[in-house]
């Protein structure tokens, strides 16, 4: 890590000189103002019957200039819908019904096309306007190991209500929902959340319990405060609580192995770091998962399968700051939360566990990203560019996904911490940190971060990384 800076450095300089400067000026800052939003959500889970009941308001005040006419909004659990004709040849199947609809207690028409509903306002919400929606919905509960699914004991309901489209002040801006990545784009909002479910289960969920009845049934109530989801499972679990700086961590996991010490021990190291937690609670849920795990704000999900089991936790624990608390648009700049994430996680795992594991663990992305560079061009041809900046669904495939977005990700953070030495980089990043909590970052952001730090070599840097202009900077940093 330390003995390849002089090299470097003369890389940088002929990188930086090199890049055309693609990110030319920073985007228009936001419009002022706010769309305050909370949800006040119902679910009843009939474990039996592999249902979910639906009864939520949306409370919505327009503190910006412009009018709104109509709302958008995603009902996740659509995604797993089978529509007539489909394209993998699987029969048609409705998951969700939806039931009154209305606004201010008056009835309006909706659509919904896949997950998007878009919600026609009788009279337009103005500045300083309120309104509140009410949504009533059947969901089926489909069986699958993915972030809304059930199997093998367990229900994973992320997102499993009607969440309002991120508004930029002028308009809803939606992303598609697709396989790859995380396509998530979300604004700030307070969650009021109540689940029921039978005796003899027990609920994981965001935010902290404020409530709990045990009878026939299981009734919590959980809060969360300034968050852009909030995510629940159900299921026969052993719960684990500490209390770290004032966090109170939760782990529900069905093995007899108590995480929480080694989640404070990272989150210590975090709050220390980068800065203070966004949450007042963090809940790390382990459950039958198709992938490694998934972020959500103030909870994250584990594949209870996992071999690297720490490693998830760690990367899932650090998306609270990167993808949470600082948002991102995570269909058109995957990168910005993924790789930044992907890199620090082996960062702060080399902190708690030592042994060489950061150096052996770039080194393993180095190779990863080399085979995947050698097969590309075999099969592309030798034109074929790594570019990391780019929609989620203009990457080829989820190989070529990984190897860019994590790998090479790894790879650019690696390189940018041997340019500017631990503590600059660590600045950089707290810098970033706090300077868009809250906000949905971009590039942009990130890059005036790092420049702040750095200067403005470093911009040439990041965007070389970004656009594949790297082979000779990769060529170094592997060195
Ligand atoms: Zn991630």
């Amino acid at each position: 890590m330390k003995n390849k800076v002089v090299k470097i450095v003369v890389a940088v300089i002929v990188v930086a000189l090199s890049t055309i400067c693609l990110f030319g000026c920073k985007q228009e800052s936001e419009a002022r103002g706010e769309l305050k939003v909370e949800y006040d959500v119902n679910l009843a889970v009939d474990v039996e019957q592999s249902k979910v009941y639906l009864k939520q308001k949306i409370f919505i005040e327009n503190h910006y200039d412009s009018e709104i006419t109509s709302l958008k909004a995603y009902l996740y659990p659509n995604a797993y819908s089978v529509p007539e004709n489909d394209a993998k040849g699987r029969e048609k199947q409705d998951l969700v019904t939806i039931g009154n609809v209305n606004c201010n207690g008056k009835n309006v028409s909706y659509s919904l096309e896949g997950i998007l509903m878009t919600v026609n306002l009788n009279q337009s919400l103005t500045k300083g306007g309120q309104l509140e929606l009410n949504v009533g919905a059947t969901m089926s509960v489909p069986n699958n190991k993915l972030r809304y699914g059930q199997g093998e004991g367990i229900m994973n309901l992320a997102e499993c209500y009607l969440k309002l489209a991120y508004y930029d002040g002028s308009d809803f801006v939606t992303v598609d929902y697709i396989e790859l990545g995380d396509p998530f784009l979300s604004g700030l909002a307070d969650y009021k959340v109540k689940v029921e479910v039978p005796k003899g289960w027990d609920v994981a969920h965001s935010g902290e319990e404020v409530c709990r009845e045990e009878g026939e049934t299981l009734k919590i109530q959980a809060e969360l405060k300034g968050a852009r989801d909030f995510a629940i499972a159900v299921g026969d679990f052993n719960v684990y609580q500490t209390e770290v700086d004032g966090i109170k961590i939760k782990h529900y996991t069905r093995s007899d192995e108590d995480n929480t010490s080694l989640i404070g021990r990272y989150l210590t190291e975090f709050i220390s770091k980068i800065g203070d937690f966004p949450y007042k609670t963090l809940t790390v849920t382990e459950l039958p998962f198709e992938y490694g795990g998934m972020e959500y704000c103030s909870y994250v999900v584990v594949n209870e399968k996992a071999q690297n089991k720490e490693e998830i936790i760690v990367h899932e624990m650090l998306h609270q700051y990167f993808a949470c608390a600082v948002g991102s648009n995570g269909f058109t700049e995957s990168y910005l939360d993924e790789s930044l994430v992907s890199f620090l996680t082996i960062y702060y795992m080399d902190i708690v566990k030592g042994g060489g594991y950061y150096q052996d663990e770039v080194k393993r992305a180095e190779k990863y990203y080399h085979t995947f560079l050698t097969a590309s061009r075999a099969v592309y041809g030798e034109k074929y560019n790594p570019i990391m900046a780019k929609n989620l669904d203009e990457y080829k495939s989820l190989y070529e996904y990984d190897a860019l977005v994590y790998k090479y990700g790894v790879m650019a953070y690696s390189g940018l911490l041997d340019i500017l030495g631990e503590r600059k980089f660590n600045k950089a990043i707290k810098e970033y940190y706090d300077n868009n909590k809250g906000d949905i970052a971009t590039t942009s952001n990130l890059i005036d971060s790092f420049e702040k730090v750095g200067g403005r070599g470093v911009r040439g840097v990041i965007e070389a990384y970004l656009y594949g202009k790297t082979t000779f900077g990769v060529r170094l940093v592997g060195v």
